[in-house]
């Protein structure tokens, strides 16, 4: 070997050398935790033990998720007390034959007058004692609001999720908790949002829900509550929510990272109300996945441009297969973390 040659090779394994110190730090940064939570809930964040990674990820369909979603907004705008909503109602309980199905009915006084509001709830059984919920809207506003909009993204793309995750949790025995999946109706407000603070005027199915279950000692069983919420957008970047509960969000954003999907969760804080609300006042362990940013400066929120093609199948797949992950880990946590 030449003195040339002996410089060259002497420069190719350097270069190789920092290359691969590079990957390391790569690799280290991507085995962090997810972007850290704000200063004060990581200070009171308890220690937390994740069960070993169990394997490949259950299967979640996509393109029947999808397909739901597109059945859904067929039907057109589905505001409280209207015929659409009434055939939506009539489809989600058409796709839960053979299940467990409960049916929450009430009169919703609102600032609108009173309207009928629908809750449905579809129960799978585990063996382990204790219930993990995941939620969705199914709603879209009432039409005193300045826009009627079929809201492919708010509330069909969630709504059609669950129906997916019913056909994943149906007819199969589960060694873990029980899974209650609720399809809650009068989450959007009556009044345009100038009018009244969202919490007076909204949320009535979820809450009247929470108020059931408080009274009849359900409550206590819920272990965690999963919302599920504008999960459709093709660019998905769901937000770490403020008012969710810092452990259940690490919890998913474990399941996120088991999958390969964390690029997708918790880039950005924000603060949401939404359908936990209610459960976390009352103590249960709640996280809200959602994307609020739809759109340039959500843009395509609450108007006639929530529609199906800005949706995609993949981000119905990375959501749906993130709540199936982390009812996995949920399942082996144990115990879980105090409320
Ligand atoms: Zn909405």
């Amino acid at each position: 070997m030449t003195g040339a040659k002996l410089f060259w090779w002497i420069l190719l394994i350097l270069a190789l050398t920092l290359l691969a110190c590079d990957r390391d730090k790569e690799t280290a940064q991507n085995q962090l935790p997810p972007a850290a939570a704000p200063a004060p809930a990581e200070a009171t964040r308890p220690p937390l033990t994740f069960p070993p990674d169990s394997g490949p990820a259950p299967a979640f369909d996509a393109d029947r998720a999808m397909k739901y979603v597109k059945e859904i907004v067929k039907f057109g705008p589905r505001p409280l007390g209207s015929a659409n909503h009434k055939k939506v109602e009539d489809y989600i309980d058409s796709r839960l034959k053979g299940d467990q199905v409960e049916d929450d009915i009430f009169t919703a006084d609102t600032p609108e007058g009173k309207f009928p509001v629908h809750n449905i709830i579809a129960k799978y059984r585990g063996t382990k004692d204790g219930i993990i919920v995941i939620a969705s809207h199914y709603d879209t506003n009432y039409p005193l609001r300045k826009t009627s909009y079929i809201g492919a993204n708010d509330g069909a793309s969630s709504s059609a999720l669950l129906l997916e995750l019913a056909n994943q949790l149906r007819g199969k025995s589960s060694d873990g908790y029980s899974v209650w999946l609720v399809w809650d109706d009068a989450e959007e407000a009556m009044k345009p949002d100038t009018e009244m603070p969202f919490m007076d005027d909204s949320l009535y199915g979820i809450e009247h829900v929470a108020q059931k279950w408080q009274a009849d000692g359900t409550l206590k069983k819920v272990k965690a509550f999963l919302l599920a919420d504008m999960i459709g957008d093709a660019d998905l970047n769901i937000d770490r929510d403020q008012n969710s509960t810092p452990w259940l969000e690490y919890v998913v954003g474990e399941a996120a990272k088991r999958l390969g999907y964390q690029s997708h969760f918790f880039a950005r804080d924000n603060q949401v109300s939404d359908d936990h609300l209610p459960f976390m006042k009352r103590g249960v362990p709640c996280a809200d996945l959602i994307d609020f940013s739809y759109g340039y400066n959500n843009v395509f929120w609450h108007t006639p441009q929530d529609t199906v093609d800005k949706l995609s199948p993949q981000s119905l797949e990375i959501v749906g297969s993130v709540m199936l992950e982390s009812m996995r880990i949920l399942d082996r946590m144990d115990p879980l973390p105090p409320k």
